[in-house]
């Protein structure tokens, strides 16, 4: 059985979280997004299917809380290979995995938020953070490169919807890409979208760790500090996502298992691979045994050694 739930990883937005990766391997998604860290999006999808049965999930979270002992986890978060909500089991996912007590969260890309069942599903998290790179349809493709047949008016419809429903806590997240979506007018008219469904969080991100595409880079400083400034500006409670450095990735009592199940969904820099492997008593020759099996690659970004899942 594919392992479907990995870390607690350290996360920008969640604290410790222990992440569901609840869209099997390789990723599926409605998307493919210039910046995803996993890679280009080889198998599109848009409509829901079953991934996992809910119980085995339930089964492998208990499994992981009881490996951790005594670990803090701060979120059980959906945050998979591919989107979401895709995974037709997600309703009822979240309601057995309230049993442990524990917040719930989902990092979607709303693409399919339109759909009343996967609206109903989301209301059922603590959490939820919906993807608003733009609200231009242009942008939209350049950045996102959807898949045919979706409508970005239904989408963001559905997002206005979500947000007067939902009583969770809603959070928004936009990832600005250098001459993309980076522009003053651009930012203006994200943020009069965001002052309607008045998220608790308006978080500004950029790529940092290895983006499916070479070409994409981050926005000079400045353009980040301005779509800040643009958001503050209109009264939102906007947080720039800083890389969470030095956290600690959780080691559920096998090595090869976690590492492959984290880089799936977050691919990991040499330092930390190099910490985890030193803090579990693992030797370096684990990594270069997956690399060797082929089962992860190495890519360099930004001078570093990054690893994702082959
Ligand atoms: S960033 Fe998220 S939404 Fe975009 S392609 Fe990757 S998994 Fe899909």
């Amino acid at each position: 059985m594919e392992r479907i739930v990995f870390g607690p990883v350290p996360s920008r937005r969640f604290g410790q979280s222990l992440g569901i990766n609840n869209i099997s391997f390789p990723k599926k998604c409605s998307y493919s997004c210039i910046y995803c860290q996993i890679g280009k999006t080889e198998f599109y999808y848009k409509e829901r299917k079953e991934f996992y049965k809910p119980e085995e999930i339930k089964r492998q979270v208990k499994e992981a809380i009881e490996n951790l002992k005594d670990k803090k986890i701060d979120y059980i978060s959906f945050v998979p290979d591919g989107e979401p909500t895709l995974d037709v089991n997600l309703g009822e996912e979240i309601e057995v995995l309230k049993d442990f007590g524990i917040k719930i969260a989902v990092i979607t890309n709303a693409s399919l938020i339109w759909r009343e069942d996967v609206r109903n599903d989301l209301k059922k998290a603590d959490c939820v953070s919906l993807k608003i790179d733009t609200v231009n349809k242009t942008t939209w493709k350049k950045i996102n490169r959807p898949i045919s047949n979706i409508k970005f008016e239904n989408i963001l419809k559905g997002i206005e919807i979500f947000a007067k429903e939902f009583k969770g806590e809603l959070l928004t997240e936009t990832l600005l890409v250098k001459k993309i979506n980076d522009k003053k007018e651009e930012i203006e008219k994200i943020g009069i979208f965001l002052k309607k469904i008045k998220p608790v969080i308006a978080y500004i991100g950029y790529p940092t760790r290895p983006p499916a595409e070479k070409w994409v880079e981050i926005p000079e400083k400045e353009k980040i500090d301005l779509a800040y400034i643009i958001l503050k500006s209109m009264n939102l409670n906007v947080k720039i996502i800083e890389e969470k450095k030095g956290g600690k990735f959780g080691f559920t009592g096998d090595l090869i298992k976690d590492i492959l199940s984290i880089i799936s969904v977050h691919p990991m820099s040499e330092n930390e691979i190099k910490k985890f492997l030193n803090e579990n008593g693992g030797s370096f020759d684990v990594l270069k045994n997956l690399i060797n099996r082929g089962d992860i690659v190495e890519v360099i970004y930004k001078k570093e050694k990054y690893y994702r899942r082959k």
